[in-house]
């Protein structure tokens, strides 16, 4: 008799931590409970008779926006052809507007918010009895201490292959109404040498690469440099053997102490993601985000000059009460700040955030399908977004990609987001496509605009050609061997 606990991972490269979680507490059923994960794309027969090969009578799915509409098919199917299946789902995307859904529909048990305890309970009462009256269960939140720490399920395999996902506490006391985390009321930590324990034993099994989910990672600055002072003290150990190690920062908040220990990393082993989401006031306000822009600017910009760390900073457009030109300075500012990569978001109307409340009165217009997508809003109309979500393509390909880090400056001149506007709605024109554009089709299709701007050809050219574009030569290509930073960050460390 076999549980079994799935999910479509994004790409293969994400191993589920949720999943992992769920295996870990799984206590006494856990000798029969197995995972298998899959990624979006895969043939719906080929998972659901891969699943069924297990003979399993209980299936766990982890739904998320980027899997729902594929895990509700495989659903679907499954009840077809083996309906004494029975199954269950968790994941924040039926925690929320839960039972208008089409999975939900489809399933036998859903669990909301945590699963931790609540799945393993579930199992227990569908394999034993007496038979759960509810389809809907709230998922209790036990004490953090009492929750089985996922990490030994991270196979060998996983460790080489995959990127390890790792939290130090759950949860977020802000407020963004954007935000899923903005739901919970506070952030609870996992007990701290307990973690680190674990952190231990994943470097021991050969673990290099660490993604932190916390959403806050500098809330508490002494568990903050605790946790760093351990890949500190990896990296002086095995200087051979680096160590990398991704945080998510709320930007406002760095205190000196907190800043020394960010210095002592060397290049290549420190990244942050940074959310801004908006440098307007009001925006800010709207959407109940507290952040003291001055101080972040100014922390982004230390953490630029001062640290080694990869700086990935992030923007949404489309919230309520921006329009294109207050984007547009929030975004000249923040590439003055020197980041290495800007996350040029749009705004997704996540199942559960508060700012549906601001949908009437700002002309909040979303896609009814996963991700949710805004539209269209009473200050950015239909046509212009999409002009926006080409311009977040290209930025992805041309600016944050790392592979034009001497061309990027001539490329935005002194008005950022007005010249890779024109250039981006320039691209589009010319390829019609803002996927599968080739490296070498799309230097080229760059060193043309540089022409048209007035650039003269060979200056051009040799512009171009003094960028990364892909070589086995690379200078990006010959960092590798001193740090464990992924490809896409060494070619900006390399820059
Ligand atoms: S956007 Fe960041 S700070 Fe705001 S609620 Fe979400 S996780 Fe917390």
């Amino acid at each position: 008799m076999t549980i079994l606990l799935s999910t479509l991972n994004a790409r293969y490269a994400h191993a589920s931590l949720g999943l992992r979680y769920l295996l870990a507490n799984m206590g006494e059923l856990q000798a029969q409970t197995k995972l298998h994960e899959f990624v979006i794309g895969a043939k719906t027969t080929e998972v659901v008779e891969r699943l069924l090969a297990h003979k399993p009578r209980i299936v766990g799915f982890g739904i998320y926006i980027w899997n729902v509409e594929e895990t509700t098919k495989v659903i679907a199917m499954l009840k077809r052809v083996a309906p004494e299946v029975t199954v269950v789902l968790g994941g924040p995307e039926v925690s929320h507007e839960t039972n208008e859904q089409a999975a939900v529909k489809l399933a036998d048990y859903v669990i909301t918010g945590w699963g931790d305890i609540t799945f393993p309970q579930l199992c227990a009462q569908i394999l034993n009895g007496p038979k759960p009256l509810m389809k809907v269960h709230a998922g209790q939140q036990p004490p953090m201490g009492e929750i089985a720490l996922p990490y030994k399920f991270y196979t060998i395999e996983d460790i080489a292959h995959r990127t390890i996902y790792v939290e130090a506490s759950r949860g977020c006391p802000f407020k963004c109404e954007f935000c899923l985390s903005s739901l919970d009321k506070t952030a609870w930590p996992f007990p701290l040498d307990a973690f680190l324990d674990e952190l231990e034993a994943l470097h021991a099994r050969g673990a290099r690469l660490f993604k932190f989910v916390d959403r806050t990672f500098n809330l508490n600055v002494k568990t903050s440099q605790r946790i760093m002072q351990f890949f500190l003290d990896k990296l002086a150990a095995n200087p051979g053997d680096p160590v990398y190690a991704h945080f998510e920062l709320v930007p406002d908040h760095l205190p000196e102490a907190l800043k020394e220990t960010i210095s002592k990393f060397p290049p290549g082993a420190l990244q942050f993601e940074i959310g801004i989401q908006s440098f307007n006031p009001e925006v800010q306000a709207l959407v109940s985000r507290r952040q003291d822009n001055a101080k972040a600017a100014d922390n982004i910009r230390w953490l630029c000059e001062h640290s080694h760390a990869h700086m990935h900073v992030d923007l949404i457009a489309g919230l309520p009460g921006e329009d294109v030109a207050s984007f547009a300075r929030g975004f000249d500012k923040l590439v003055g700040l020197g980041a290495h990569e800007i996350q040029f978001g749009i705004l997704k109307r996540l199942r559960g955030t508060p700012i549906i409340r601001h949908t009437e009165p700002f002309g909040m217009v979303y896609d009814p399908y996963p991700p949710y997508t805004i539209l269209a809003t009473n200050l950015i109309d239909f046509a212009t977004m999409q002009r926006l979500v080409r311009f977040a393509r290209y930025w992805d390909l041309v600016a944050n990609s790392g592979r034009f880090t001497n061309t990027i400056p001539h490329l935005l001149g002194a008005h950022p987001f007005d010249n890779f506007m024109t250039f981006s709605d320039w691209m589009y024109t010319r390829t019609d496509a803002t996927h599968r554009i080739a490296l070498d089709r799309l230097a080229n299709l760059v060193k043309e605009w540089l022409q048209q701007r007035g650039m003269a050809k060979d200056e051009a050219a040799a512009l171009i050609a003094s960028d990364y574009a892909g070589r086995a030569d690379s200078p990006a290509e010959k960092a590798k061997p001193t740090a464990a930073a992924p490809e896409r960050q060494l070619r900006h460390l390399v820059a």
